[in-house]
């Protein structure tokens, strides 16, 4: 599972993150060894935000190999950080799909309670539609571990975040420095009755990759061998010779024949696997279709689109340009009306009544196309929901959020 842990600059997000690395056994010993004797030699506590800093250099010198996460284990799992290294890179990443991450812990710090960043933050996570959010309030210590506290807070925090559409599944009160309701529940806060940050992380389901998804199976190219081959990948869900399958945006329906992997021929086939299939009656397939499964839940077949997109070309767009619209197999081009544009680096709203798009802003848009797309939310299924636009070379990608 990938996580990302966001929040107001100090608010504690390495001290976190080095606490769950050491509370997990995650850290190699010889690395703390190292981070304990840096800290002793300077006269201080070990200090887990250290540990981060220490990456973060180790990074800079190109040592670390992987440069985008880290990871630590629990007994359930294996989570991978996905770093943040600043605003700009983060949501064009998640944005372009280059990392995405299943779940965010918000910190807030108890002291001070929600400051220009959180809400920013907060704002992307609402942007990107994150659906599993821990609210942690932290440095529990530096208010006497108050019950009050951390009710006040919870409750300005959650009205706060419900403007935005965040309904946080856990509020968590912690100090992470000390390690308390990280891995282990806090004595000092015997009050506190729910989970800890590692349990409430272990009870998120993820849903991608599953074979329980619904069948997505966009077609690549059509082969008129001795029989008809449609080829393609399967996106999400399985298909199994014999299953009622519904060709969109046609709505033709036929039964599969036959599925030809490779050179060979199965009875079942699940995500990511490409595949060939015959099908029992003739139907007009072509690149760009999605087949679907009869009784599954179904795309949405329209077009016209609401998006979130992260413009990423020193050209600007204009408004009135045309633009390749491009998901999965889909190709078609639209145009595109602007409603509101953000700056990705501050979250601010540029004013903006040009209707035109500079690099590295995001924006929110409409978007119409030429011919009726297979779509859906990016939230549910995430491959018939995530696109990118082209001029010669990509210029965007988005994320669609509504039709
Ligand atoms: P970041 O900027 O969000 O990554 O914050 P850091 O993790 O660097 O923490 C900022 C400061 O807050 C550091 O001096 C930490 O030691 C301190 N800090 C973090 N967590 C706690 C906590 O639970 N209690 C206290 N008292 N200080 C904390």
């Amino acid at each position: 599972m990938k996580i990302v842990i966001v929040g107001h600059v100090d608010h504690g997000k390495s001290t976190l993150i080095g606490r769950l690395f050491y509370d997990t056994n995650s850290l190699p010993k010889s690395k703390f060894e190292e981070i304990k004797q840096l800290c002793d030699s300077l006269g201080k506590d070990v200090e887990f935000g250290y540990v981060m800093d220490h990456f973060e250099e180790e990074r800079n010198q190109g040592i670390t190999i992987d440069t985008t996460q880290t990871f630590f284990k629990t007994p359930k799992r294996e989570y991978a950080i996905i770093d943040a290294p600043g605003h700009v890179e983060f949501v064009k990443n998640m944005i372009t799909g280059a990392s995405q991450a299943d779940a965010a812990i918000l910190l807030i710090d108890a002291g001070e309670g929600i400051k220009e960043q959180t809400r920013r933050h907060a704002y992307i996570l609402a942007m990107l539609g994150l659906k599993h959010v821990i609210l942690a309030i932290n440095k529990m210590d530096l208010v006497g571990y108050d019950s009050r506290r951390f009710d006040a807070l919870k409750t300005e925090a959650l009205t706060f975040l419900k403007t935005l559409g965040i309904e946080p599944t856990y509020v968590v009160p912690i100090a992470a420095k000390d390690g308390d309701n990280i891995a282990k529940k806090s004595k000092k806060m015997d009050w506190f009755s729910g989970m800890t940050i590692l349990q409430a992380l272990d009870k998120f389901e993820t849903s991608k990759g599953l074979d329980k998804n619904p069948l997505r199976f966009p077609v690549q190219d059509i082969y008129n061998f001795d029989k008809r081959i449609i080829a393609g990948r399967i996106a999400s869900g399985s298909l199994r010779k014999g299953d009622k399958i519904i060709l969109l945006p046609s709505k033709e329906t036929t039964r599969v024949k036959s599925i030809e992997e490779y050179a060979k021929n199965t009875a079942q086939a699940g995500s990511g696997k490409s595949i060939g299939i015959t099908t029992e009656d003739k139907v007009f397939a072509d690149r760009g279709n999605v087949i679907i499964k009869k009784g599954e839940i179904q795309p949405v077949v329209t077009n016209s689109i609401a998006c979130h997109i992260f413009w990423m070309d020193p050209a600007p767009f204009k408004k009135g340009e045309r633009l390749l619209f491009k998901c999965a197999t889909q190709e078609v081009m639209c145009d595109m009306e602007v409603k509101q544009v953000i700056d990705s680096s501050t979250f601010n709203i540029v004013s903006n009544d040009s209707g035109s798009i500079e690099n590295r802003q995001v924006a929110d848009v409409i978007i119409k196309t030429e011919k009726p797309l297979v779509v859906e939310n990016f939230n549910n299924i995430p491959v018939l929901g995530r696109f990118v636009l082209q001029r010669q070379d990509t210029c965007a990608g988005g994320i669609i959020t509504g039709f």
